[in-house]
């Protein structure tokens, strides 16, 4: 597994989190700037509307003061509309006198306002009388606006944590988990530790791809495991062959160093096999060499190890035995198998050259030594056990 992989992976978590705070935060954004501008929308015609109904009190009220030009009465009228914070200046000029009835204004030199002015003509029997002005202050909106905004991004904010509080966690723990738990176990998987079970309970798809997973990994694993076993065992009779048996004598041999205890090493070849082949056929032969693995197997002990290195080659080994235990034993069994009637109606004798450990501890040598000491039970007439040693066989 290379480290773009692991990248890849967690990156999703990290896209759907980037994809959910941009799919919160755009129409959160979105929905503040509508609010935004329908609540100034809705503050400048309240503003504007105020403006309007204030100019038309001014002009129904403000006849009688032009026509008797009392500026006491003007004023008493622009008192109540000054009262307004809206307003910032009132200007009441008559015509016929050519001066201004009244001009109220709250602007000073220090604070000048942003206003807006609305003006109209006041006329009695279509004669002029002059015209009144109304200022508003446009800026008015402005802090309303602040306020309002204030209150929206509030609100907004709190929606949008409590978005993240549920999302977060729901992406915590139905994504990156699981997902971070899939990518373990295809890491484990793949450093090949097919014995390591990964048990998923939900019913999510990642749950689903995790039991798969578990079902490919727990199948690979009988399957390694059946390679193995075939990989070390002999097919016709069940025996180690050349491989399994290499794979576990060294132990044994190490044991019997480490200890000094005896250990024997012994092989055997069925004499005159060839004949039994050319008699009877191959599956008969079959046979035989499948009974001989038999008949040897069930008169050795658990501890010892028999297997088959050669089409009629067998190999025993023997730990804790001595020389003379094993000359016993061996010479039993080969006269054990003279009297056996072997599959194809007949007996058959075996050859076998043993040795023991005193002389060497590799495994190479015994073997050459056991070799020598078959080689010449063959020559000296078949059907015996010969003991090799190391001074004879070199
Ligand atoms: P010797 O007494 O000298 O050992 O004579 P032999 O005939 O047993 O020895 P040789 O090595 O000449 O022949 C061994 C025969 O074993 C030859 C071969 O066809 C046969 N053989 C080897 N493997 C198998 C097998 O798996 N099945 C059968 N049926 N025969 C096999
Ligand atoms: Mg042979
Ligand atoms: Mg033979």
């Amino acid at each position: 597994m290379t480290s773009n992989n692991v990248l890849r992976f967690h990156s999703i978590s990290l896209f759907l989190l980037k994809v959910l705070l941009i799919g919160l935060v755009v129409p959160l954004a979105a929905g503040m700037t509508v609010l935004f501008a329908m609540e100034e929308k809705e503050l400048k015609s309240q503003l504007n509307e105020f403006h309007q109904n204030s100019l038309a009190t001014l002009v129904n009220s403000a006849e009688d003061s032009m026509l008797s030009f009392s500026p006491e009465e003007a004023r008493n009228i622009v008192s109540i509309l000054l009262q307004d914070e809206r307003i910032v200046r009132i200007e009441i000029f008559s015509s016929i006198y050519d001066l201004y009835l009244l001009r109220v204004s709250k602007e000073t030199p220090e604070h000048q306002y942003n206003v807006y002015e609305l003006k109209q003509n006041v006329t009695k029997n279509n004669e002029e009388l002059g015209y009144v002005l109304v200022a508003v202050d446009k800026d008015w909106v402005v802090p309303r606006l602040q306020a309002e905004r204030n209150r929206t991004i509030v609100l907004f904010v709190t929606m949008f944590m409590g978005g993240l509080l549920l999302i977060i966690p729901a992406i915590y723990f139905k994504v990156f988990k699981p997902l971070s738990r899939l990518m373990k176990q295809v890491r484990v998987i793949s450093k090949g530790e097919l014995g390591v079970p990964f048990s998923w309970q939900g019913n999510d798809e990642f749950s689903m791809l995790g039991r798969t997973l578990d079902d490919m990994r727990t199948k690979l694993d009988k399957n390694f495991s059946l390679m193995r076993e075939m990989a070390v065992t002999d097919e016709l009779t069940g025996l180690p062959n050349r491989r399994g048996f290499h794979s576990e004598v060294e132990k044994l041999l190490w044991l019997s160093d480490r200890y000094n205890h005896p250990l024997i090493i012994a092989l055997f070849d069925i004499d005159y096999f060839k004949t039994i082949n050319d008699s009877f056929g191959h599956a008969v032969g079959d046979e035989v060499l499948k009974n001989f693995a038999e008949f040897i197997s069930g008169r050795i002990r658990k501890t010892d190890l028999f297997a088959r290195v050669g089409g009629e080659e067998f190999v025993l080994v023997m730990p804790e035995t001595s020389r003379d235990d094993g000359h016993k034993l061996l010479d039993l069994l080969r006269h054990e198998v003279s009297v056996h009637e072997f599959p194809h109606g007949n007996t058959v004798t075996v050859s076998v050259g043993y040795t023991d450990n005193s002389g060497s501890d590799t495994l190479e040598e015994l073997m050459d030594i056991a070799d020598k000491a078959l080689y010449k039970a063959k020559q000296d007439g078949r059907d015996r056990i010969i003991f090799g040693s190391i001074n004879e066989s070199s």
